[in-house]
Order: structure tokens, then C-alpha cells, then sequence
């Protein structure tokens, strides 16, 4: 079995977390005390067949999620211990302090996080112990706040050298002024961005900007509250990892995901996409045929991103389906897309799209469809927080916050580069056309048309 290691920290990334292991769980049957309950959803082998790669399986058939909750201070996990699901986490894997990290990122890097990161991390080795194959890791964050955004990248440098041939996966919520009053966020976004660069091997992009934007717009809720936001990415997050956790064949592992995703290592953000959209405990009249899917699935309304796919390329992409379907017509429709927008995909990757069908909907839906692009156009949401990052910057405003706790401004000024280079990588790939200056391959073509 090819496990999966979920960690969640800080208020958002616990409150995301929870939601997710509360979508999943009913997808697989499981029950608030742990238990497999097929009348629930419907009895189903598929729901079994690989529980293990996010459940260990305690005794009395008990099914425990294999999650470690850290905070640096107690408030999200009292609430989610006595919340309807909070019994089914094993109590030990709930670390926390008490000091908080008042939205520095510092103090969850380099001090108060940095004090209690041993105490993660013997929860994370535990649980890493008892996999049988562990396959890699997925952490939820923000990164607009102190604790996730400053302890979490914190963990995941530990993680990367003690476990340097695992795959770190990260569902990274990126900040908007539209949701939130903190002003340096964009200096926690920033610092976090450069850690994840270099320590995770795919990103998650879950913008609180399009999620407040489709919240809004789209499903008419006039004050989206975090629920509102955190219901669209729990959908995304059960459809981003239905292939992990139901059999089949295309991404069935962090590592082949990434293997058809990311042409160049540092170009590892995600721009994912949900069709259909609905609004939390509303209800879905009629259900959408697989034209309507895809349509829906492509369109930047749908993205949880504030990126316009349409002012970049894609590099890669991949789609499932999920629900009673036509393979045939998915795969139709989805050449169709490609046909009549050729040039929004490079065509220095061929067949750079890839789909599935998994025949189980998500709870409520008789259909859904989940989208991950890897598009050069995902620059446009680095450079609002890098314009959000450099106006603060270049008059050092709120900087003693940081330097306080220790930090040097040097960081800052590499973090903030680091992130523009990204921008410019991605600009560059997008510029890129087949023909390479170089005459390299021609000796190549020769030999082989020789043979
Ligand atoms: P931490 O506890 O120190 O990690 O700080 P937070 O997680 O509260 O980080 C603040 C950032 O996260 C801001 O950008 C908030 O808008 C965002 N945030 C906080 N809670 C939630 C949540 O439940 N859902 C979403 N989507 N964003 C959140």
C-alpha cells in the first residue's frame, strides 16, 4: 500500500483539513467514530479498495485518518475535538502550543514555531513508521497568516531532508485583501512561496481571491463568509485527490501526478478548477450533461485561481471525471477543447492533456469534473502579491515585526527575488515556441531516419 501522510496547521489549514477528512470520509463510507458503514453511501468495494493510502486501520476495524494537526495555538483544534467529526482523529496527533503567531511568519520559522517543530515532528515519524510504503506527504496551509505559513514551510524543509525521496504535495491557500484586513500578508505569502519553490514538489494553488470572486459572482452569496470559501475547496481537494484514493489508472500516485504535470522542477503550481460550482447545502436540480462539464471545467470562472487561462499557455494539464459516464464522450470532448484552443497549449508538449473517469461521484452529485493546469498564466496571481510585497518593501514598513524575531532582511530581499524569477520563468515558457535555436537534435533525426 502507497500511503499518504496529511498534515494540517494553523487556523485555515486546520479548518480546510477537517473539511476534507469530513468530504472524504463520506465518500468512503466511514463514519464519525471510524467506522465503515456501506448503507451510508452506498455499498461499494471501490470505497475499501484503497482506504489505506489515507486510513490506518486500528483495532475493531476502526479507521483512523493518518493526520497530524498542528497549531500554535489551541482555539481551531478544541473546536474540531469537539466538533461532530473531532472523534475520529487519534488524540495523540494533535500538537499544539499556546503562544500564537500574530501573523508572522518569523515567529512560526524561526521562534515559537521552531520550538515546538520536534514535537511535530515525533508525531510525524510515528505515523511514517507504521506505513508499510509510504508514498509522500500533503500539507494544508495558508499562506497569508504566522503558524501555517511560517511553521508549515518549517516542517515541510524538515520533512524534505529526513524524508529527501518522499513526494510533498501542498494545498496552499494564498491571501487576498478582498477576505482578509492583514496587511503584511503579502510578506508571509512572499517568504512562504520561496520555501515552496525549492522544498515541495506540487502546489495546490487555492486562491482566497477567486474564491471570494466565485462566491460572489457566481453563486450570489453577498458576504461569503470562510465557510462559503472552505466548501469550494474541500470539493476541489476530494476531486484533486479522488484518484489517489479510488482505483484507476491515470495520476494513481503523488509521484505519477507530478510526473505528467510538471515539465521543469520549479514550475510546480496548479491552477485547479470545479464543475460544477454550488453553494454550500444547496442542492443541484439538474444534473449537467459531459459537454456542459467540460465547457464548465475550462472556464476561468471556474478556476480557484485569479488567473486568466486565456492570457497564458497551458503547459500540462490533467482532468477526471467523475460519476456514471461515456468514457468515449469524455475523451471526445476533451479533444475538442484542444482542437478549438490549440494555441492556448504549448506545442512543444504533445498530448500535454490527460483524462480520466472514476465512476463515483462525489456525495450530492450525479456528476463532477476536477481540473489541474499547469498554465503560464498562474504569473498573473504571483505578481499581485509580489506588487502587494514591493510597495510594503521598498519603504521597509512593518519589517521590525520581523527583524525582531531574528530575521534578516536579506530574506526578504531573496524571497521577493526568488518569486520574481518565477514569474519570469513562467513568461519565458510561454514565449517558447517547437523550434530550439540550437541545431542539436539534427544529428538525431539523421541516425534514426538511417535506420
Ligand atoms: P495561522 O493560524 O497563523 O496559520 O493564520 P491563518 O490560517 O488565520 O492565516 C491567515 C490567512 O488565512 C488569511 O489570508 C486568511 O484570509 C486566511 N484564512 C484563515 N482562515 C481561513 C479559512 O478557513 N479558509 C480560507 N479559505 N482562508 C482562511
Amino acid at each position: 500500500m502507497r500511503e499518504i501522510l496529511h498534515i494540517q496547521g494553523g487556523q485555515c489549514g486546520n479548518q480546510i483539513g477537517s473539511k476534507f477528512w469530513e468530504v472524504i470520509c463520506d465518500e468512503h463510507g466511514i463514519d464519525p467514530t471510524g467506522r465503515y458503514n456501506a448503507g451510508n453511501a452506498g455499498a461499494s468495494d471501490l470505497q475499501l479498495e484503497r482506504i489505506n493510502v489515507y486510513f490506518n486501520e486500528a483495532t475493531a476495524g476502526r479507521f483512523v485518518p493518518r493526520a497530524v494537526l498542528m497549531d500554535l495555538e489551541p482555539g481551531t483544534m478544541d473546536s474540531i475535538r469537539s466538533g461532530p467529526s473531532g472523534q475520529i482523529f487519534r488524540p495523540d496527533n494533535f500538537v499544539f502550543g499556546q503562544s500564537g503567531a500574530g501573523n508572522n511568519w518569523a515567529k512560526g520559522h524561526y521562534t515559537e514555531g521552531a520550538e515546538l517543530i520536534d514535537s511535530v515532528l515525533d508525531v510525524v515519524r510515528k505515523e511514517a513508521e507504521y506505513c508499510d510504503c509510504m508514498q509522500g506527504f500533503q500539507v494544508c496551509h495558508s499562506l497569508g497568516g504566522g503558524t501555517g505559513s511560517g511553521m508549515g514551510t518549517l516542517l515541510i524543509s524538515k520533512i524534505r531532508e529526513e524524508y529527501p525521496d518522499r513526494m510533498m504535495l501542498t494545498f496552499s491557500v494564498f491571501p487576498s485583501p478582498k477576505v482578509s484586513d492583514t496587511v503584511v500578508e503579502p510578506y508571509n505569502a512572499t517568504l512562504s512561496v520561496h520555501q515552496l519553490v525549492e522544498n515541495a514538489d506540487e502546489c495546490m494553488v487555492l486562491d482566497n481571491e477567486a474564491l471570494y470572486d466565485i462566491c460572489f459572482r457566481t453563486l450570489k452569496l453577498t458576504n461569503p463568509t470562510f465557510g462559503d470559501l472552505n466548501h469550494l475547496i474541500s470539493a476541489t481537494m476530494s476531486g484533486v485527490t479522488c484518484c489517489l484514493r479510488f482505483p484507476g489508472q491515470l495520476n494513481s500516485d503523488l509521484r505519477k501526478l507530478a510526473v505528467n504535470l510538471i515539465p521543469f522542477p520549479r514550475l510546480h503550481f496548479f491552477m485547479v478548477g470545479f464543475a460544477p460550482l454550488t453553494s454550500r447545502g444547496s442542492q443541484q436540480y439538474s444534473s449537467l450533461t459531459v459537454p456542459e462539464l467540460t465547457q464548465q471545467m475550462w472556464d476561468a470562472k471556474n478556476m480557484m485561481c485569479a488567473a486568466d487561462p486565456r492570457h497564458g499557455r497551458y503547459l500540462t494539464a490533467s482532468a477526471m471525471f467523475r460519476g456514471k459516464m461515456s468514457t468515449k464522450e469524455v475523451d471526445e470532448q476533451m479533444i475538442n477543447v484542444q482542437n478549438k484552443n490549440s494555441s492556448y497549449f504549448v506545442e512543444w508538449i504533445p498530448n500535454n492533456v490527460k483524462s480520466s473517469v472514476c465512476d463515483i461521484p462525489p456525495t450530492g452529485l450525479k456528476m463532477a469534473s476536477t481540473f489541474i493546469g499547469n498554465s503560464t498564466s498562474i504569473q498573473e496571481m504571483f505578481r499581485r502579491v509580489s506588487e502587494q510585497f514591493t510597495a510594503m518593501y521598498r519603504r521597509k514598513a512593518f519589517l521590525h515585526w520581523y527583524t525582531g524575531e531574528g530575521m534578516d532582511e536579506m530574506e526578504f530581499t531573496e524571497a521577493e527575488s526568488n518569486m520574481n524569477d518565477l514569474v519570469a520563468e513562467y513568461q519565458q515558457y510561454q514565449d517558447a515556441t517547437a523550434e530550439v535555436e540550437e541545431d542539436f537534435d539534427d544529428g538525431v533525426d539523421e541516425h534514426y531516419e538511417g535506420q
